[in-house]
């Protein structure tokens, strides 16, 4: 037997593995992940390294291989046990050990220290107090955040704090021209965020909150560590009850790791986690060079931060007494890779969890299907909070059947309710969000005049428009050709839904031409800071209606929003993708949690063609036991996940004709090794996208109730690709449970 080695695990390049021997006295002793010891180079110097892999054939000639040494003696390093999930990582996602490896340490880059800015304040206390008020009184809304955040704390990274207060440099710059505030620059990066401790006080928790944190309590006392779904509408309290188990573990000595998307990582999130921890928080980031995140880990390593807060990545942090891990927004496709290893970071979690001895706590105001259905077979453990904690109440909901409208004449994109309802809002001076639902958006065709859509005999999911006038299925390839007529009502309404923000902003300014219309897109939001400008001049009330993609929903508090409309609820509804409905539930809910937040009551308008369709009922009623049980039965008649596990296959290459015939083969070999039929072998088709940069692309699909015998097929097929010279110019890649189609 031989071993495979990486010896330099940080290093940039570490695609460089070394094949030893494994000596009799350490045969059946060595696990991946350990740190053994080696001889290296031309004096066999002594050196560490990990193992990564084991083969049983010598790579090249026999005599010069040489011997493991030893197991080094304090082998259960944190990143043995990272090497490990890497590896574990490898066989249930598949890739090579190298990408799982540079998904899980951070790697050391030779780069120029980086020169950070750094915001200080020149006023004192009494001063900045006075200006503040000028602000204030002046209603420069940007300039009074950012004096109020330095007289909090004087000094202050300048990236983070624009940032997390939605602010552009030009408020910076005219701060500094006024020698209010002055740049500098720092050297060396810390800690991103440097905070005063303050006092803050811990709520009276509510008796669903109480309940939650002392069950946690109570099996962690006794040692037991188990997957919890903190399951609560938005502003039920999850994120004080996270505080609150993170700090028993802190206590007790342990570590916390919070993943929170992206999108969410907002200044005032992370504010309450420092206030409440101090200077044990860090926080991760995606615009983080290599370099800043290698600093980052080093910290963690001296021992300088117990509590990680970031996105996915985050998961990686190398503490060595992990204890708990928090998932907020458990549901967010941002916890998938889109790069190869494709992980789930709720799986993974799970995972380093029971190697390490930690908790996992997930939380949702929706959860996905996979972690409520894990309740409901006893593999989560649900804590509930059904009442909002704070104050604000739920936004009242219409659902307005856009097919009612064209019978009635009003062929525009705007029903007459939601009209009626704006109107009122600017004359109140209140601020409404028209949400435009672009999300999964793949050509669908739908009428307008019936609401039916064009779907696959055979799998349920809508058919999608291609060049040419066809319609075609992306799990199947079913092909049939395009319509012109609704085969349901007869009407000629039927079509690919096209209207995109730009057009509905000038039909807006159109109707309403007294109101301040803001849009923010893709295209608006091009610039460096275009996305902030736009948050703040709509949270600075300089705008009275934010139009938008799902770019708007997430993360944003503006108080004075007391409609919002939802246009085309629909489109998310019927792309081309088994998650559709899940995805339409979860949009409609959180959009329609935008209305109302602050002290007067919200309404949601949402407009749709298929009012009777169960995701867009049970949003309206904010019923998810009901949309889920519903979700359930489709999933379970059509074998999606989690009733079962899916295995996509991806395929691209420069030459058509080889990939169809390597698609094929590829089937073929499925079918083969599937002696006992416990498979449904699905494809090849061709994705929406089925050429991207002169690359095609294919798509297979492999369904099954035992994730276990998928990840065999995998790595059967694994080898059987990479034994065959018919599949060298092209790449394949593996994809789990995916969340999106491809
Ligand atoms: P979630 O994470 O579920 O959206 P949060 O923890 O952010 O909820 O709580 C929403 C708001 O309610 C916050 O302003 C929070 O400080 C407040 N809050 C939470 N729990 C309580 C409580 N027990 N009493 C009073 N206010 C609370
Ligand atoms: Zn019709
Ligand atoms: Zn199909």
């Amino acid at each position: 037997m031989y071993a495979d080695i990486i010896v330099d695990i940080t290093h940039e390049k570490l695609d460089k593995v070394f094949q030893y021997r494994i000596p009799s006295e350490l045969e059946g002793r060595l696990k991946t992940g350990m740190e053994v010891v080696v001889p290296f180079g031309r004096g066999n110097k002594e050196i560490r390294g990990y193992v990564t892999g084991f083969s049983q054939k010598p790579g090249y000639d026999e005599g010069k291989i040489k011997p493991v040494l030893r197991v080094a003696r304090d082998s259960l390093a944190i990143e043995s046990r990272l090497v490990a999930l890497a590896a574990w990582m490898k066989e249930h996602y598949g890739g090579t050990m190298i990408q799982a490896l540079k998904t899980v340490i951070p790697i050391k880059k030779q780069e120029k220290a980086r020169q950070k800015k750094r915001v200080r304040l020149l006023l004192n206390e009494e001063e900045g107090r006075r200006q503040l008020d000028v602000y204030l009184h002046k209603n420069q809304k940007a300039r009074a955040r950012l004096l109020a955040a330095l007289l909090d704390q004087p000094q202050q990274d300048y990236e983070l704090l624009t940032k997390k207060l939605n602010v552009t440099s030009t408020v910076v710059r005219a701060l500094e021209e006024q020698k209010i505030i002055c740049l500098e620059s720092e050297k060396i990066f810390r800690n991103p965020i440097r905070h005063k401790e303050q006092e803050r006080k811990i709520p009276d928790f509510t008796a669903e909150q109480q309940h939650a944190i002392d069950v946690f309590r109570e099996d962690y006392d006794r040692g037991l560590r188990k997957t919890y779904l903190v399951y609560g509408i938005t502003g039920s309290g999850k994120t004080e009850v996270y505080m609150e188990m993170i700090a028993g573990v802190l206590a007790d000595g342990g570590q916390s790791i919070v993943l929170i998307p992206e999108i969410a990582l907002t200044y005032q999130t992370v504010m309450r986690f420092y206030a409440r921890f101090g200077d044990r928080v860090s926080i991760l980031n995606s615009r983080m060079s290599p370099g800043e995140r290698y600093d980052q880990m080093e910290r963690v390593k001296a021992g300088e931060v117990d509590v990680m807060i970031g996105p996915r990545s985050a998961l990686f942090t190398p503490f060595p007494r992990l204890r708990l891990i928090v998932i907020d927004e458990e549901h967010e496709s941002a916890y998938k890779s889109e790069q190869v290893p494709r992980y789930h970071a709720r799986e993974t979690a799970i995972e380093r969890a029971a190697r390490e001895g930690a908790s996992v706590v997930l939380g949702s105001a929706t959860p996905s299907l996979e972690a409520f259905y894990a309740c409901k077979c006893g593999r989560f453990q649900l804590l509930e909070l059904k009442m909002r904690a704070g104050c604000g109440e739920l936004p009242g909901v219409f659902v307005e059947d856009m097919r009612n409208e064209l019978r009635n004449g009003n062929r525009s994109i705007i029903s007459d309710r939601l009209k009626n309802l704006i109107d009122d809002r600017l004359k109140k001076r209140e601020q409404i969000m028209l949400f435009l639902n672009r999300r999964g958006y793949a050509g669908f065709v739908s009428c307008r005049s019936c609401g039916y859509v064009v779907k696959c005999p055979h799998c349920d999911v809508s058919l999608s428009v291609h060049r040419g006038g066809k319609m075609i299925c992306h799990y199947c390839g079913h092909e049939e050709p395009q319509v012109n007529i609704c085969p349901s009502c007869g009407s000629s309404y039927i079509g690919g839904f096209k209207a995109g923000t730009q057009q509905v902003e000038e039909l807006v300014k159109g109707m309403f031409p007294v109101a301040r219309v803001l849009r923010m897109d893709m295209d608006t939001t091009r610039t460096k800071d275009g996305h902030e400008k736009i948050l703040e001049t709509f949270a600075s009330e300089e705008a009275d209606i934010l139009i938008g993609t799902q770019m708007i929903v997430k993360g944003h508090d503006f108080p004075n929003v007391t409609l919002v409309g939802i246009l085309a609820a629909d489109m998310s509804l019927y792309s081309s993708d088994y998650r559709a409905a899940e995805r339409t539930f979860q949009l409609l809910t959180q959009a329609a949690g935008r209305a109302g937040r602050g002290k007067s009551l919200g309404q949601v308008v949402i407009q749709t063609y298929s009012p009777d369709h169960y995701s867009i009922e049970m949003a309206a009623a904010q019923d998810y036991e009901g949309f889920y049980a519903a979700e359930m039965e489709y999933r379970g008649l059509m074998g999606y996940p989690p009733v079962e596990q899916l295995l996509a296959v991806l395929m691209t290459g420069p030459d058509e004709n080889l990939l169809d015939t390597a698609a094929k083969y590829l089937r073929e070999f499925a079918v083969r090794i599937d002696r006992n039929r416990r498979l449904q072998i699905v494809g090849p088709a061709s994705p929406y996208v089925a050429k991207v940069s002169d690359l095609y692309r294919r798509v297979l699909y492999l369904k099954g109730r035992e994730g276990r015998l998928l990840v065999e097929v995998k790595n059967r097929m694994e080898r059987y690709i990479e034994m065959n010279q018919g599949f060298q110019n092209m790449r394949i890649q593996f994809d789990f449970n995916p969340m999106n189609v491809f």
